[in-house]
């Protein structure tokens, strides 16, 4: 089985393959989130290991090595991701010491690529390959590496082993390391249209597709993610509260969604501002045209700086969601800043 890739990869695709003839060590492709970038760089990394490659640079699907990508389990490969975004920790056999263990019982999985993460690429790289190929490393998403986990990577990045392939994304080139950037080829993968966004979309099935895609910017896969984790009644009791900003409202809904996670709370709060913004200097609405009534009457009233200060203090709170002290206070301290701007 071969994956297949989304339907505003192929141009992409086509460019990629150029490459091959001369391939970069390590490739950096970057993009906004939600468009499919992982699935396409696990996609070319099938791809490089196939023995048996098709003449439009797409793997077999048949021959051993992409019987054992598709099993994840192949020699030559290594996908490095913060542990939050492993599923499947249980199931991957290899490091289970006692940290890995302790690591996999910890109650917040990390959302950090840690420098253990990056040594251990150290003892594969250092055995000659399974397949007499190339070897190949899929890191994602990059801005997840901490500082030393970085400046680790440097080290392979600067001193590149001999047949090995990285294979990185970005969903934010500026939050990476400048000397990373400058050891990688860079690589940007598209945005869909709107078009080509919603036909995808509809074809998964997602009702009110426009609406999901339009609240993600147009990310089509962060808007199925989105749709799926449930968060619809959330963001809906948040809208409400942001529409019709007060004090009663915020200390309400603080209590209502203080179990729901709180990253996404910040980011539609964040684009509800955005919209005001937007609304306010130019009549456009991005994220919720469904609201245009309600961020029409709050635009006329606000004042820009009083709006600056709202985007400054969400933009700030975006970078502790992840570890609040306590969710309800977050909530109560979010709205009621909010409210008091745009009362
Ligand atoms: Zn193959």
């Amino acid at each position: 089985m071969t994956s297949q890739l989304y339907p505003w990869q192929q141009d992409a695709w086509l460019q990629l393959q150029a490459l091959r003839p001369r391939m970069p060590h390590a490739i950096l492709f970057h993009g906004a989130q939600g468009i499919g970038k992982a699935d396409f760089i696990e996609h070319f990394a099938q791809a490089l290991l196939c023995e048996n490659v098709r003449p439009d640079g797409h793997a077999c699907g048949a021959c051993a090595s992409c019987g054992w990508f598709s099993q994840g389990n192949h020699p030559d490969y290594r996908r490095v991701r913060p542990e939050a975004l492993e599923d499947e920790i249980a199931d991957e056999g290899e490091g289970e010491g006692e940290g890995a263990k302790k690591s996999a019982k910890s109650k917040t999985p990390s959302k950090d690529i840690k420098i253990e993460q990056i040594r251990n690429l150290a003892d594969f790289m250092n055995i000659s390959t399974h397949r007499q190929g190339l070897r190949v490393v899929v890191l994602y998403p990059a801005e997840a590496l901490n500082t030393p986990a970085s400046n680790a990577l440097l080290k392979t990045l600067e001193e590149p082993p001999p047949g090995t392939v990285f294979l990185l994304a970005s969903n934010s080139l500026d939050r990476l390391l400048p000397t990373i950037l400058s050891r990688c080829r860079k690589f940007s993968l598209p945005m869909p249209s709107h078009e080509q966004a919603l036909a995808w979309l509809k074809g998964q099935g997602l009702n009110d597709a426009d609406s999901w895609l339009r609240e993600q910017g147009g990310a089509p896969l962060a808007a199925l993610a989105q749709s799926e984790s449930g968060g619809r009644e959330e963001t809906e009791q948040l809208l409400q509260v942001l529409a019709n900003p007060g004090v009663e409202a915020a200390l309400k809904a603080a209590d209502k969604l203080q179990k729901a996670p709180l990253a996404p709370l910040v980011a539609s709060l964040q684009r509800w501002l955005y919209d005001l913004f937007s609304i306010k200097l130019s009549g456009t609405v991005r994220y919720y045209p469904r609201h245009r009534r309600e961020l029409e009457a709050l635009a006329g009233r606000i004042n820009v700086s009083k709006l600056m200060a709202a985007i400054k203090a969400a933009n700030e709170r975006r970078a502790i969601a992840e570890h609040p002290l306590s969710p309800k206070l977050f909530l109560e301290d979010m709205l009621l800043d909010y409210a008091s701007n745009c009362q």
